[in-house]
């Protein structure tokens, strides 16, 4: 990835990039070929690229006695370190990033928006959370623009985003100069 003049932004890729939703539904996001004109997109699908299929059964964020945990229900499948472990890696990876477009609810994607369950019976919502990929790219880049897929359709949320971008990749090409 090189430091171009043009704003970097990674989102979800099922906004548009690819069929990769657990239920298999395509999404639409036709802002994203116009954005595509004026930032470079970097598409990214947490759950497929730690092995999950398409589609799948659902996973969930639940609440335990040593923390969040990210869970399979169905396969009993704890996937929290698989998730991180990517997140980290892929944070580590990304040289430059001035902005992030994420899928609203989702256990991996949801900015702040993610269902959060109870242990026991996983039928009680006790709140709503970050999703593991969205809390651990947040942590890593405190000083970023972020925004979900909703927020893009807000003309206020949406105009604020982008500022912050271009304002992120304009300092960052001040200071590949100095
Ligand atoms: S919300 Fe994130 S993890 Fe879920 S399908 Fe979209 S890109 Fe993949």
């Amino acid at each position: 990835m090189s430091a171009g003049q043009k704003p970097v932004i990674v989102v979800s890729k099922c906004l548009g990039f690819a069929v990769c939703r657990y239920n298999g539904v395509p999404l639409e996001a036709e802002y994203m070929q116009e954005l595509a004109q004026f930032v470079d997109l970097i598409p990214v699908c947490p759950e497929v690229e730690i092995g999950l299929p398409v589609p799948r059964d659902p996973i969930w964020v639940i609440q335990t006695d040593e923390g969040k945990r990210l869970v399979q229900p169905t396969t009993k499948r704890d996937l929290t370190d698989l998730m991180v472990g990517f997140a980290e890696r892929f944070a580590a990876d990304l040289e430059y990033v001035d902005g992030f477009i994420l899928k609203s609810r989702s256990p991996s994607c949801g900015i702040s928006d993610c269902k959060l369950f109870n242990k026991p019976s996983l039928d009680r919502q006790i709140g709503v959370t970050s999703g593991f990929f969205a809390a651990k790219v947040m942590e890593r880049f405190p000083g970023c623009a972020f925004i979900s897929e909703k927020g893009m359709l807000d003309p206020k949320a949406r105009q604020e985003f982008l500022q912050q971008v271009f304002e992120s990749a304009r300092k960052r090409a001040v200071n590949s100069m100095e």
